[in-house]
């Protein structure tokens, strides 16, 4: 019989082992030999930085059975926390550059999982001009854990922040929201409808508006931005309570997609309103700048919409308003931590 201390070490030799065959075999691939990975062969990346930018980070932790499920699949899991990070740096006007990744392994990821994860990190990665830099892989219990770090970069002095809006300023909405809550709605195994199908695309691949985030920069259109992640009523409120002003919005103006629409008879609209994980941006724009958000919209082929506007006060609150202008009472801003 093998004694305990050297099944110990068989084991710690075996997880090393495995360890470094998953980074030679499905990490070290995603770096794209860019310098600033070492080839994953190194304690930390490094780059450097120009004197006239600055760098924007940002995390996300998803954990089993809280940010996902098993079921939704490797191919699912990675996107969503890819392009959940990607997001943050949308809503900050930066450009990407790389990620670290934090990969957690149990039983259930095997050959297949890996492949998947990898393969749907590398599409969203091309489309995005970015790489894998470095990260952590350990071993978990039950539940699986991962995490991205996401660096960006931006001119100093540049950053869309949540504290920049303006009393005056009009509040802008790119896309539809609502959509993604509904994809989480739905069981995957049951999906049967066109509208079911797109409802689930725009819960598992939002398409973080990195563009616009830079060109609202860019082209001096805005100061002030956030994605929508926890819930639209929810990210609004960081804006109005980060700039301490009342924010009016007009339920009409709110966009909605043709297949959302379908279901107002059956579904409480106020939920699609705190659901959250659109990854739309919403921005505050300043009146002089109107114009220049139908070019944008026209440059980007998405839809940008007016849905109101910012207003000095003390209570920094949304106040939301149906047709006749009346205040509708907000049941549910969006999802707690
Ligand atoms: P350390 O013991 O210093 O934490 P590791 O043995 O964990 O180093 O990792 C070795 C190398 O592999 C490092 O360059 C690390 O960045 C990289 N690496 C480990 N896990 C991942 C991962 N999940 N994604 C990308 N790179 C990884
Ligand atoms: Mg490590």
């Amino acid at each position: 019989m093998l004694k305990l201390s050297k099944i110990i070490a068989n084991y710690v030799k075996n997880m090393t082992k495995n360890e470094f065959s998953i980074i030679d075999l499905y990490f070290k691939p995603l770096t794209n030999n860019n310098k600033i990975a070492k080839n994953l062969s190194d304690d930390t990346a490094s780059f450097c930085v120009k004197k006239d930018e600055e760098i924007v980070v940002s995390k996300d932790l998803i954990v089993e059975d809280v940010h996902f499920l098993r079921k939704d699949g490797a191919k699912n899991i990675a996107a969503k926390l890819l392009l959940s990070n990607l997001s943050d740096i949308a809503a900050s006007g930066a450009e990407p550059i790389f990620y670290m990744l934090g990969f957690s392994k149990n039983n259930f990821v095997d050959k297949n999982f890996l492949e998947e994860f990898c393969s749907s990190l590398k599409e969203i990665q091309d489309k995005f001009k970015i790489f894998l830099a470095g990260g952590d892989t350990v071993l978990a219990g039950d539940k699986l854990f991962f995490s991205i770090t996401i660096f960006g970069k931006i001119k100093k002095n540049k950053i869309l922040s949540r504290n920049n809006a303006k009393n005056g300023d009009l509040i802008f909405v790119s896309g539809n929201v609502g959509d993604a809550y509904l994809g989480l709605l739905h069981n995957l195994e049951k999906i049967k409808t066109k509208d079911e199908k797109y409802f689930l695309q725009k819960f598992f691949n939002p398409q973080p508006r990195i563009e616009l985030g830079k060109l609202l920069v860019k082209e001096k259109i805005s100061k002030c931005a956030i994605d929508v992640s926890d819930g639209f009523f929810a990210d609004l409120k960081h804006i109005c309570q980060s700039s301490n002003l009342d924010a009016i919005i007009f339920k009409d103006k709110i966009p909605f997609s043709k297949p959302a629409k379908k279901l107002f008879d059956k579904i409480d609209f106020c939920d699609l309103l705190s659901g959250g994980e659109d990854y739309e941006l919403i921005f505050s724009v300043h009146k002089k700048n109107k114009n220049k958000i139908l070019k944008l919209a026209k440059k980007l082929k998405i839809e940008l919409n007016y849905i109101g506007f910012f207003k000095k006060t003390k209570s920094a609150k949304i106040i939301f308003l149906d047709e006749k202008n009346q205040e509708i009472k907000i049941k549910k801003y969006g999802y707690e931590h």
